[in-house]
């Protein structure tokens, strides 16, 4: 693996790359890596001639300082992994080289997508996520963008940020299914700052998106959700929201028709780390 942290260099070395043939695969992360990111390497190593790994811990999408001082870095260990899943190139940038003093602040219309779930909840995180994925795309301006499930409403928005971009011409994006602990908790970053009691409760989560899949039926969605919530707390979580909305454009559903493609998406509070995980409700259980 070859690593670069300035972005000419990596250009550079693409263009050389891709002049002899090779298509781009590119998988954006802020390091602290775990077998959920290298899901997404994995899948770019078998459909692209050349995968880069981006680990940049962007300051823009934190709106709680907090939680960015916090964040996990393990630097080592995600290069011993990107070298076991034989990625090709690690961008490791700095802060200037993605927000140097020239940078232009953009603002970028998400309409609806950022008034509601996380975009509610954690105001100005997705202009934070756009600032820094269009910056990443322009540098290493991949065919394939790879994403995951994970952060379902991040990829609903990384698709607007394409199209309005008009980069949408050139970069297809494929989102990859979200990997789990096997208690079925949702691989995260932030689970590193679990102690022993919170990741054992931790797995409410993923408990109460199973509850409202098992027990979803055409008609009104709110008990469900009452339920579902009241499973967190009994657990010690605090819930930011537990909702079931369309798959497709995340409108909230309050009745179900019995048809219509829903996702459930849940955000709650184990003492300081904050957790989200969501789950399709018409597939059948893995
Ligand atoms: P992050 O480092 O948290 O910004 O995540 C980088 C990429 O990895 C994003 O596209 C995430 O959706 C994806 N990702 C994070 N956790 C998982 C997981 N458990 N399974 C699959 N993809 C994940």
């Amino acid at each position: 693996m070859i690593l670069f942290k300035k972005a000419t260099d990596l250009r550079h070395y693409l263009d050389a790359q891709e002049k002899a043939g090779l298509k781009t695969g590119f998988v954006p992360t802020m390091g602290a890596l775990h077998a959920g990111h290298i899901s997404l390497v994995t899948e770019s190593k078998t459909r692209t001639g050349l995968t880069v790994c981006s680990i940049f811990v962007n300051p823009a999408q934190f709106n709680d300082p907090a939680d960015f001082d916090k964040y996990p870095i393990t630097l080592d260990k995600d290069i011993y992994l990107l070298e076991k899943a034989r990625c090709d190139v690690l961008f490791l940038p700095s802060k200037e080289e993605i927000y140097p003093p020239e940078y232009k602040k953009e603002t970028y219309e998400l309409g609806y997508l950022e008034t509601v779930l996380e975009g509610k909840y954690r105001p100005g995180h997705f202009q934070g996520v756009c600032m820094v994925v269009h910056r990443l795309l322009d540098m290493v301006k991949p065919s394939i963008l790879y994403l995951g499930q994970k952060d379902y409403q991040q990829c609903m928005v990384i698709s607007r940020l394409l199209s309005l971009t008009g980069l949408d011409t050139t970069i297809k994006l494929r989102i990859s299914p979200t990997v789990r602990e096997t208690d079925g908790l949702a691989m995260s970053s932030r689970n590193m700052r679990l102690n022993a009691a919170e990741r054992e409760r931790a797995t409410a989560l993923f408990k109460a998106l199973n509850y409202i899949r098992e027990n979803i039926a055409p008609g009104p969605v709110e008990k469900l959700k009452i339920t579902a919530a009241a499973m967190l707390m009994e657990k010690g979580l605090q819930p930011d929201y537990v909702e079931v909305a369309d798959a497709d454009d995340l409108s909230l559903i309050s009745n179900w028709d019995g048809s219509q493609k829903i996702v459930a998406l849940v955000a709650a509070y184990n003492n300081e780390v904050r957790l989200i995980d969501n789950m399709l409700l018409n597939e059948p259980s893995l």
